[in-house]
């Protein structure tokens, strides 16, 4: 009778354990951010950058880089190979990558508007790329359709040490704009983001560039879709509003 109910305990427990794990795997694969490598967010013993010290901003008008993420993400280098199929989340009848140009699209009117120079980004960024400002856009998925917001973060290890100032303000605008609320799930695939990671990837930001990554709302809810995929130009003004907010805060732009 002990023995019995042994095994079915086991049992019990194995299938527990199995299915959680296809969850986990499912969840993992709709979800905005792709999956953060744990080298990622770890230094080198030997890290070091004298050359930092001395560096000082190329002359020149506000430069700002914004990423559409997943966008070629089949044409990333080698050292990124482990991204090739991450194409992100979907819903609406859109990819992931489709939503994110439009939103990166209508960023970028608004910036040059105003005078900057504005870079539009695939998931390979230049090696060692260097702007005021790095915005990488995603837009989240959940198996939840119920779950709905938006978050941003910064770097893990930020060297510029502007990074938490530029999500502050670019949160800030982004909720005022969309009245989407704030998805307080910041996630380790956001702070490890691959492209933050130039002390291991050639194809990351330089240390001095201030950098963000920004999950605008999520692809699997019907009201986030109203503004993220129905109106981009809402999340547009919400994310450049927050960026120009930096910029002059930084003394590189007159509002
Ligand atoms: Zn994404």
């Amino acid at each position: 009778m002990k023995k019995s109910l042994f095994i079915l305990t086991s049992l019990f427990i194995v299938i527990l354990i199995v299915t959680n794990i296809s969850f986990f795997k499912t969840s993992h694969q709709i979800s905005g951010a792709p999956p953060y490598d744990p080298l990622d967010e770890q230094l080198p013993n030997n890290f070091d950058y004298p050359w930092l010290e001395n560096w000082e901003r190329p002359d020149g008008p506000p430069k700002v880089g914004l990423q559409v993420g997943h966008w070629k993400s089949e044409e990333v280098p080698d050292e990124l190979r482990r991204l090739r199929n991450n194409t992100g989340s979907s819903g609406g009848g859109k990819s992931e990558w489709e939503v994110n140009y439009e939103i990166v699209e209508e960023t970028k009117k608004i910036l040059e508007e105003n005078g900057i120079v504005v870079d539009v980004l695939p998931a390979t960024i230049p090696p060692k790329y260097w702007a005021d400002v790095f915005v990488s856009i995603h837009a989240d998925g959940s198996l939840d359709p119920s779950k709905s917001g938006f978050k941003a973060a910064a770097p893990r290890r930020d060297m510029s040490g502007k990074a938490n100032s530029l999500v502050e303000k670019m949160e800030m605008t982004y909720q005022e704009t969309t009245s989407l609320p704030k998805d307080p799930n910041v996630s380790r695939n956001m702070r490890g983001y691959y492209a933050f990671s130039y002390w291991r990837y050639e194809h990351a930001v330089h240390p001095m560039t201030a950098s963000a990554i920004l999950e605008t709302g999520f692809l699997t809810s019907a009201s986030d879709r109203k503004i993220i995929v129905d109106n981009p130009q809402i999340s547009a003004k919400g994310i450049a509003e927050g960026i120009m907010t930096y910029l002059e805060s930084e003394g590189l732009l007159e509002l």
